[in-house]
């Protein structure tokens, strides 16, 4: 059996990190872990309780009542994350978080929270975990890092394609808004910024497939396992 290795994908809002993630953990037979999910989840967590930013920076150890975990959807093939035992999956891509998520994820006790659990995740290597800061701050070590990008208006499209065939409401102007309003809120935060790890390798998706997507990742990720 080869060594197993931890593969980090960091980039831009909306750039099919996610979907890329997805591809790599099947093909390989590793655990995708989407870390936005779970950013998302705590957002829609403090929304439902009514709970402010200031309140979690003055008590985090109300942090403790959230419990996310991911469980294999077998009739789709895919990961459903779930809150405190129930399946948010669909409420958690809707407008309504995503308007938060980046505000919420730039706390530092939220950020400390998650980041804990997602070492904990991959301590046994074998994980896919795609985010912001997968290869700066939570698997610093990983073998394969790699950072996407694509135009924000084609980054809009896509998202807005996929709302619509969850049939989620969508309007392309204000997710394109939002993408960009993410992409300017995450790379300035004090706290883990969006940023490329010096070793990560840019993987610019503009004009690709999600198939050649796919193929290029999965030949630097064998590669990268056979010479470890
Ligand atoms: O990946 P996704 O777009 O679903 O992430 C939602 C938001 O969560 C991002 O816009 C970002 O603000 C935050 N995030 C983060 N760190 C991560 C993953 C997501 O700050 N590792």
């Amino acid at each position: 059996m080869p060594n197993k290795i931890n593969i980090a994908i960091d980039g831009h809002s909306s750039c099919g990190k996610g979907t890329l993630a997805k591809n790599i953990a099947k093909e390989l037979g590793y655990m995708f872990i989407d870390s936005g999910a779970m950013y998302r989840a705590v957002t829609l967590y403090l929304l439902e309780n009514e709970i402010s930013l200031d309140e979690v920076e003055q008590n985090p150890g109300l942090l403790l009542d959230i419990d996310i975990d991911f469980r294999l959807d077998p009739m789709k093939g895919f990961y459903n994350t779930f809150l405190n035992g129930e399946s948010v999956e669909g409420e958690i891509r809707g407008m309504r978080v995503s308007k938060w998520v980046s505000e919420v994820s730039a706390v530092k006790q939220i950020r400390e929270f998650l980041v804990n659990k997602q070492k904990h995740m991959g301590a046994e290597k074998g994980v896919v975990m795609d985010g912001r800061d997968i290869g700066t701050v939570v698997f610093p070590d990983a073998e394969l890092k790699i950072f996407m990008t694509a135009e924000p208006m084609v980054r809009a499209k896509r998202r807005y394609l996929e709302l619509k065939s969850n049939n989620v409401a969508a309007d392309l102007q204000e997710i394109y808004e939002n993408v960009l309003h993410r992409d300017r809120f995450d790379s300035t935060r004090e706290i883990s910024p969006l940023m490329q790890a010096p070793d990560a390798i840019v993987l610019n998706n503009t004009e690709m497939t999600r198939e050649e997507q796919a193929r290029i990742a999965l030949t630097w990720a064998k590669g990268v396992i056979m010479a470890s």
